[in-house]
């Protein structure tokens, strides 16, 4: 039986491009390919600009409210198919239903932020800047803007962008990964069900054709990007090459300081979350503890009971485990040939996920939870993304080693305390080198109303993803400057 060719979305009209070639798309709970996604041609992503541009006109014009009102049917129609969604989220990336419930709900925000264009695009003015002199200023749409977004967050990541850019009149091609191409196609038919007009969003699958083409095309405006670092760089740098605005999020390190008087069992809790879940698969995934003094000792036995209690297993059937798989088997050998290295290295494994036997499906692509102790700067382990379920610990003297320690990292996305001390949590917050801070918190990621504000090599642009700062990024400002004669005075005309 042939498997399924995941469809382009063009000018209104879904279609399976012939004889292109294409990549698997796995279940990767059970290693199955479960469809064919299109490498999606130069030819492709032209005629979905081509679209977004000729649509562009007539949607710029289409009033706010009318454009908001299509993101409140949109709401209702993702709220209404919310399960089936998260089910195609969880089967084809493999984060257990909880996690693809609690990805999407952070999508659906971004539409309800959406929903508020009307007042997000409201703009300044000042009466007698000088006498008998007004100056206002307003937002307007870009035109045709582009998203390519990576495998971890199938729902979520898309809606970072589309339902804003598009609610504030511009029309959008997106890219998402070839990973998880059948998501995307759901989110976009509950779109097109909501009446938005042919053109102003179009889809297309592909890998780098696609996204070369996007990044040099003349007609599109602005690209949004999340993805690794390497590519993150390559599209900031292309991109803006080519004269176009670009946000571009990269990977991510993120260390969760441990202070010794850190409530234990609170801790714990929070970091088998912030390392373990979605299967460490996440750019605010807290992938190092560092330890400070005593914290070690009181809170590892407990750790490491807690992470040996992970259920690992299948995402696609009823009874959920506790973790799913990772994306595919060329990344769950990445992430075990990084603990290798560094166990070679030095390092030592005190709760081992690496031979994880999942009797019901062993073809799944699975690591159990590991915890890595006395990891050192030097390692690669300790200085790569590793993006699985691994959890690294480096043990710290004092605060301030701790605090040196995050900020030699090259990353800048996320970084947390956890501590029942003010006076140190104040300290880490005002002196450490990164975008997003948690208290007490593991995974510190914003949500829609706030911009997600990776530094460093976590993030190339100037205006971030979400809140205020994503607005100005999908608008232009324009001022106008204003004096009005009085009857007669200044009539050039009748001189
Ligand atoms: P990736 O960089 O491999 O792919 C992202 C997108 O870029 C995909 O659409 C892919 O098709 C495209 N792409 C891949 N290689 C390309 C190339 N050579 N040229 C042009 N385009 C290319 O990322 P991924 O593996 O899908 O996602 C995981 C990464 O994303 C992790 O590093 C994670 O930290 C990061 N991430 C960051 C954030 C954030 O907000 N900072 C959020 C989610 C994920």
């Amino acid at each position: 039986m042939s498997l399924p060719l995941v469809p382009n979305f063009i000018a209104g009209e879904w279609s399976r491009p012939a004889g292109l070639s294409t990549t698997p798309v796995f279940n990767p709970s059970t290693g199955d390919v479960i469809a064919e996604c299109p490498a999606g041609g130069v030819a492709e992503v032209n005629a979905a600009v081509a679209a977004a541009q000729a649509a562009f006109p007539e949607w710029r014009e289409t009033p706010a409210v009318e454009r908001a009102r299509v993101f409140f049917r949109y709401r209702h129609l993702v709220e209404q198919n919310f399960d089936a969604l998260c089910q195609t989220v969880s089967r084809e990336h493999g984060k257990t239903l909880a996690e693809a419930r609690g990805s999407v709900y952070r999508g659906l925000e971004n539409i309800e932020y959406a929903c508020g264009v009307p007042t997000l695009l409201f703009g300044d003015t000042l009466e007698n800047l000088a006498r008998g002199v007004d100056c206002e200023t307003i937002l307007q749409p870009l035109g045709v803007c582009a998203g390519i977004t990576p495998f971890n967050f199938p729902a979520m990541v898309p809606l970072w962008m589309f339902p804003l850019a598009i609610a504030c009149g511009n029309t959008f091609v997106l890219k998402p990964s070839e990973k998880v191409p059948l998501t995307a196609v759901r989110l976009v038919e509950l779109l097109e069900k909501a009446g938005l007009p042919k053109g102003v969003l179009n889809l297309v699958h592909g890998g780098r054709p696609a996204v070369d083409t996007l990044l040099t095309h003349p007609l599109v405006r602005a690209v949004s990007f999340v993805g690794s670092t390497p590519i993150a760089k390559y599209i900031y740098e292309t991109g803006t090459r080519h004269g176009k605005r670009v946000q571009a999020n990269g990977g991510a390190k993120n260390y969760i300081v441990i202070m010794p008087d850190a409530d234990v069992p609170k801790t714990v809790e929070a970091l088998s979350t912030a390392a373990f879940g979605c299967a460490g698969e996440r750019c605010m995934a807290g992938s190092t503890a560092l330890t400070v003094g005593a914290a070690a000792e009181r809170l590892l036995p407990s750790l490491v009971a807690a992470a040996r209690a992970i259920k690992v297993g299948p995402t696609d059937r009823a009874a959920q485990p506790d973790m799913g798989p990772v994306i595919t088997a060329p990344h769950r050998d990445r992430v075990l040939s990084l603990v290798a290295s560094g166990e070679q290295e030095g390092a030592k494994v005190i709760c081992d996920g690496r031979g994880v036997k999942v009797a019901d499906a062993p073809g799944g692509f699975y690591v159990g939870a590991t915890i890595v102790d006395h990891v050192a700067q030097t390692m690669t382990l300790a200085r790569e993304e590793v993006f699985g379920p691994v959890l690294n610990v480096m043990r710290m003297d004092d605060l301030d080693r701790a605090i040196e320690q995050t900020n030699r990292s090259a990353f800048g996305n996320g970084a947390a305390i956890f501590t029942n001390s003010g006076r140190a949590a104040r300290e880490f917050k005002h002196r450490v080198k990164a975008g997003m801070v948690g208290i007490n918190v593991g995974v510190p990621a914003t949500m829609a109303m706030f911009p997600f504000t990776g530094w460093d090599d976590s993030f190339y642009g100037d205006l971030h993803i979400q809140g205020k700062e994503a607005v100005q990024f999908y608008t232009q400002q324009k001022v106008t400057t204003s004096r009005w004669f009085a009857s007669g005075e200044g009539d050039v005309w009748r001189k």
